[in-house]
């Protein structure tokens, strides 16, 4: 470990843990029954908690650690409606209405959270400041600004191009060439997110119990028996929103769900002279990286949150973060002094089809698959996933129509992700 590039007070937990301590939520008596069990709570959990116990569900709650433990307080607090694969190559998966209702989720979404933080008066310093995405290499500016200027009708997003010249007024880097900005990006502190999500589910009287991992679930007409560690509850609907961190109690959802570690650094603080040269402005930052690497100035501009993949297979903080501070100090290298703080990870869904995924299967609802950005859409799909439950015609998505895909051997363990991670780098690495 080279410990001089890490604070005296380093972490290897995420930084939006020191503005929001991990909530202690006192365990109360299992109970025997509930109208709906749910699995997790994170942001599709608490989502669909909230729509259900509104309309009189009394709704029970498991996570296996706190709440909020997984991506829900781990991400980058990006928000964009970005759908991918995008419009054309939907249009010729699923013909060309069916590709326009999938990315319009991706607007809904978008639309969602701004009003939800608003109408929940939720604290978590929700923003819309835009999002610049820098080009790794001239072929992929050329293919953003045609992409800019040639968008699908109905579907169009508000993007600026950025030439390299114009660059510096965006990022205080010449290590792209030229970028896209997207202002209806978004931006949110997810630890306060998922704080307010939570006290508003428990003010709705939905039972949330910690530390306490489903561990089978079986159907027993009419309706499921859940067992925890504490006992058995009888329950009508379950529903399994555990995304990346599906396990074998939901065996169908994890056969259709690929789970790879995301990692994150947060620097020490940085003098505000140095801030306001690299990030003149809050936008969020990434990259056209098919490994892409994302990043931001923390909501009180102190710090730089800086996440990525940086290994072709799963490692520890400690080793992620230095790779992580060394990419930060190649695109600033005014950094090269800057300690680390906080290290930690997460594991994101990903599927088959580069798609999210809702809907039910022998009974059991479902929702997960966001591919590393589920911000927006985890807690849009948990509404909409609780509105099917309540059988409301609100509760369609443009999803609906598509098949969840597995793979023929594929168990939950992904034993091809180094070879695709190591290929996808080599790719990013071509200059095209
Ligand atoms: C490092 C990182 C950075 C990211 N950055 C962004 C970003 O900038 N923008 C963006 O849009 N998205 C981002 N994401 C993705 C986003 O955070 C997730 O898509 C979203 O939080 C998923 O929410 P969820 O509620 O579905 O799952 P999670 O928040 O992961 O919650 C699942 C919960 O299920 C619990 N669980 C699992 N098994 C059981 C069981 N058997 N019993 C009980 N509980 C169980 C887990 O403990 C966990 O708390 C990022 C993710 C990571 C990891």
């Amino acid at each position: 470990m080279q410990s001089d590039i890490f604070t005296e007070d380093f972490k290897t937990e995420p930084y939006w843990w020191e503005r929001t301590p991990r909530p202690d939520i006192s365990a109360p008596p299992l109970p025997e029954k509930a109208d709906v069990v749910i699995v997790g709570a994170g942001y599709t959990g608490l989502s669909a908690a909230l729509v259900l116990a509104r309309a009189g569900r009394s709704v029970l709650v498991f996570d296996a650690e706190d709440a909020g433990w997984g991506c829900s307080t781990r991400n980058g607090g990006q928000i964009s409606r970005s759908v991918k694969p995008g419009y054309e190559q939907l249009t010729r998966r699923y013909g060309a209405n069916t590709a326009f209702e999938i990315i319009r989720e991706g607007s809904r979404a978008l639309e969602w959270v701004e009003g939800f933080v608003a109408s929940e008066n939720i604290q978590c310093d929700f923003a819309v400041p835009g999002k610049f995405t820098g080009a790794h290499n001239p072929t992929q500016f050329e293919a953003m600004a045609r992409a800019a200027k040639n968008q699908p009708e109905g579907l169009e997003e508000p993007l600026e191009v950025v030439t390299r010249a114009e660059q510096q007024r965006e990022l205080g880097t010449d290590a792209y060439y030229g970028g896209i900005v997207n202002t209806s990006a978004a931006s949110l502190d997810p630890a306060m997110f998922h704080q307010g999500m939570l006290q508003r589910v428990r003010e709705a009287g939905v039972t949330v119990m910690t530390h306490c991992p489903v561990t089978e679930i079986e159907e027993s007409a009419p309706g499921f028996r859940v067992k925890v560690p504490g006992g058995i509850v009888r329950a009508r609907n379950v529903l399994v929103a555990t995304n990346g961190y599906t396990g074998a109690e939901s065996g169908w959802q994890r056969r259709r769900v690929i789970p790879i570690g995301s990692y994150v650094i947060a620097t020490d603080a940085i003098p505000k002279g140095l801030m306001d040269r690299i990030m003149p402005t809050d936008r969020m930052l990434g990259d056209s990286r098919k490994v892409v690497y994302y990043y931001r100035p923390s909501p009180d501009r102190s710090r730089i949150v800086f996440g990525g993949r940086v290994s072709s297979s799963e490692t520890d903080p400690l080793k992620s973060a230095p790779l992580l501070r060394q990419e930060l100090i190649r695109l600033f290298p005014e950094l090269s002094g800057v300690r680390v703080s906080h290290s930690w990870m997460g594991f994101v869904a990903y599927t088959f089809d580069t798609l999210a995924h809702v809907g039910c299967h022998e009974n059991i609802h479902y929702a997960m698959g966001y591919c590393g950005s589920g911000v927006s859409m985890s807690g849009y799909l948990g509404m909409r996933v609780a509105q099917q439950m309540l059988g409301l015609k609100e509760g369609r998505t443009g999803f609906d129509v598509i098949s969840f895909p597995s793979r023929p051997l594929y168990t939950g363990r992904p034993w091809f992700l180094s070879a695709s991670v190591a290929f996808y780098r080599w790719r990013d690495g071509l200059n095209r």
